[in-house]
């Protein structure tokens, strides 16, 4: 049962199926463009999307909003000392702009950042900085239905490889992202990351966490892991942070917070260069965008995030409704992770080919038979097609994202969306695809417009 009772609710907005029609229709079929108050089960992201604890309302009260060296901060400091061991923390205001200020101090236009797999804005940031992003999953990852337990490793022999051609592209570090959610929100092994720490301080380049679900990383390696089944999720976490030379956090997944971010790191030099940039861009080093009530909310999630009772029910949750997925013969990407569930839709709907994104016609119809709003992860938000439509790149695979925020959704509700899956699997040739009207050149998914593309079109 979930470690919780509910103290505070908010009402969920109910549609009909009329008025779901006539929204997509008005956004043009991208679920970013919905309203909020259009959308019964939002699924659309775990970040920043959780319910916080009444501790963390009642730490919030103490916040201490002085603009430099509030309590907050100190208290906050500490919880992420302890924590990650990193004797240099400065906080911002989220995950992205921790990346900006810790690549810009770090990066230099022509080298190389090699990782399991770049976050997109992670990405975004190193290429920003006139860096090349690589990205080296290991080769299990490519068996979305294998259930090998850590597919978000990073392949060790192709890194091992391009740390040692070198000369050609210099490596300016390795970003490790646990989980690894462009890769499915798969784990990292303790022993993948060992290995890597090993590899990267053989060449000199530093090791980075992308730290966003590092207690979900955590729980998955006391759960998978040789060796790790008597250690706390706590203690997997402390070991995974003191392997890598810093971090870059977003909190509004593991910090179960609404806003908040840090820059961890072991070199003092670094962290002035990224202080400095931080007081330009973000605000003060004790605050960093964030007010004090932020702080001592997010110290108080950091805490909460790594009990066994709360991940426990958070892997249970999601195993529950990966069953149910799996009991309506819809395929997902195994194994079940924590923080989402990826459903094979180019599987599903086998009849739509890639750049009539099967992967968006699932959210659509999602939307419209049950208020659920999803994301897509395939052909929309990776692929490209020439002007009159024809695809250039297809991506590897059509999936649709269903984020799971944290302690906010029942099994009641969980249970709604595997109906809904249930209803479309019943006849899915029925489902249509979608053709782009227009589109931006960068980050094309946040506000791409389509139209359906009837049969005989
Ligand atoms: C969300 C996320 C980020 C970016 O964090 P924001 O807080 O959204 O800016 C970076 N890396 C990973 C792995 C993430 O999931």
């Amino acid at each position: 049962m979930e470690p919780y009772r509910i103290k505070v609710v908010e009402p969920l907005a109910f549609t009909t199926r009329e008025e779901r029609e006539a929204a997509l229709k008005r956004v043009a079929y991208n679920p970013f463009e919905l309203r909020a108050d259009e959308v019964t089960i939002d699924l659309l992201s775990d970040s920043g999307t959780g319910a916080i604890s009444a501790d963390q309302l009642a730490a919030g009260m103490q916040g201490d909003e002085s603009y430099a060296g509030s309590r907050s901060f100190y208290r906050w400091h500490e919880v992420v000392s302890e924590l990650t061991g990193y004797p240099h923390i400065l906080p911002a205001h989220q995950g992205r702009a921790a990346e900006r200020i810790l690549f810009s101090s770090l990066l230099r236009p022509g080298t190389s950042v090699l990782s399991n797999t770049h976050f997109d804005t992670t990405r975004a940031n190193v290429e920003l900085t006139g860096c090349t992003a690589y990205d080296l999953p290991c080769a299990e990852a490519k068996d979305l239905d294998s259930d090998f337990p850590f597919k978000g490793n990073i392949d060790l022999i192709a890194l091992e490889q391009a740390l040692e051609n070198a000369d050609q592209t210099p490596v300016a570090a390795v970003l490790m992202t646990i989980t690894n959610n462009g890769g499915g929100g798969q784990p990292v092994s303790m022993d993948n990351l060992h290995r890597t720490a090993e590899l990267c301080r053989r060449h000199n380049v530093p090791m980075i966490l992308d730290a966003a679900r590092f207690a979900e990383n955590a729980w998955l390696v006391t759960q998978r892991e040789p060796g790790y089944a008597h250690r706390t999720p706590r203690q997997v976490a402390e070991e995974a942070f003191r392997l890598a030379d810093g971090c870059v956090m977003s909190a509004k997944k593991d910090g179960i917070v609404h806003i908040g971010g840090f820059i961890g790191l072991k070199d003092a030099e670094l962290a002035e260069r990224c202080g400095g940039l931080l007081i330009a861009t973000e605000g003060f080093t004790t605050y960093g965008g964030l007010s004090g009530r932020d702080l001592d909310m997010m110290a108080r999630g950091l805490l909460e995030v790594t009990e066994p009772a709360y991940l426990a029910e958070r892997a249970d949750i999601a195993g529950y409704l990966a069953a149910r997925i799996r009991e309506a013969g819809v395929d997902i990407v195994e194994p079940a992770g924590l923080h989402a569930l990826y459903v094979n839709a180019g599987r599903l709907l086998p009849h739509i080919p890639p750049h009539q994104y099967p992967g968006t016609a699932l959210v659509c119809e999602l939307y419209l038979r049950g208020g659920i709003r999803s994301a897509e992860l395939g052909s929309l938000y990776l692929g490209e097609e020439d002007e009159h439509g024809n695809p250039v790149k297809t991506a590897p695979y059509e999936l649709v994202r269903l984020a799971l925020p944290r302690r906010v959704y029942t099994r009641s509700h969980y249970d709604h969306v595997a109906a809904t899956l249930a209803d479309i699997a019943k006849n899915p040739e029925s489902v249509h695809g979608y053709r782009v009207t227009s589109q931006s050149p960068i980050l094309r998914h946040f506000s791409i417009k389509l139209e359906p593309v009837k049969s005989g079109d």
